[in-house]
């Protein structure tokens, strides 16, 4: 049976979540407070190329857009490591030299699972939307404030 899904944050997680629930027929509203991530500014602050493996491939191939990612990742083997008299030393990731993990740009790949969830007509992504999410009253941590039209989500 089909069950209605609010979720905010379309990073990683919320984008390739609701492309699991879109797939699955359930009808998903993704809300995301920042700008779209074709638009830029999807880095915030955090690093601009990730690192993907066997487990966040396998995640993709499960929406089928492993590939379609894959082509803006280029193959790290390993790292270089610079000594003090300047010596280079080549430590590779995996004894096997035709292994390798994948740098990917955060946008492109963010882009990609918002992509393939909109591929799906029973989910819906906002436009910058800031939900303020009621927190419990002995709660220390701040309401964060969005930049852009906050909503009030009543979480039951
Ligand atoms: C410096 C750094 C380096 C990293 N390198 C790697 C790496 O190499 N490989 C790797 O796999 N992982 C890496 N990570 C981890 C990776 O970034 C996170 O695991 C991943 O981004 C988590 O996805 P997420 O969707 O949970 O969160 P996020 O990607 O942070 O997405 C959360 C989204 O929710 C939105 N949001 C938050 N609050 C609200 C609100 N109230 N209303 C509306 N929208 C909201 C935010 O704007 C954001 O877009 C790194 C993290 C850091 C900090």
């Amino acid at each position: 049976m089909a069950t209605k899904f609010v979720l905010i944050g379309s990073g990683l997680a919320g984008g390739l979540l609701a492309a699991y629930l879109g797939r699955r027929g359930h009808d998903v509203d993704l809300y995301e407070r920042r700008a779209d991530p074709r638009e830029g500014n999807i880095v915030g602050g955090r690093s601009i190329n990730l690192a993907i493996s066997t487990r966040g491939i396998h995640a993709l191939e499960q929406i089928g857009i492993a590939d379609e990612a894959l082509c803006h990742a280029i193959p790290m083997r390993g790292r270089m490591i610079h000594d003090k008299s300047g010596a280079l030393h080549f430590s590779p990731y995996d004894v096997d030299p035709k292994n390798c993990i994948n740098s990917i740009g955060r946008g492109a790949l963010n882009t990609a699972v918002i992509e393939a969830a909109q591929r799906y007509p029973n989910v819906r992504v906002s436009a910058p939307t800031s939900i303020l999410i009621p927190l419990p009253r002995n709660s220390s941590r701040p309401v964060q404030k969005g930049p852009c039209r906050p909503q009030i989500l009543t979480v039951k």
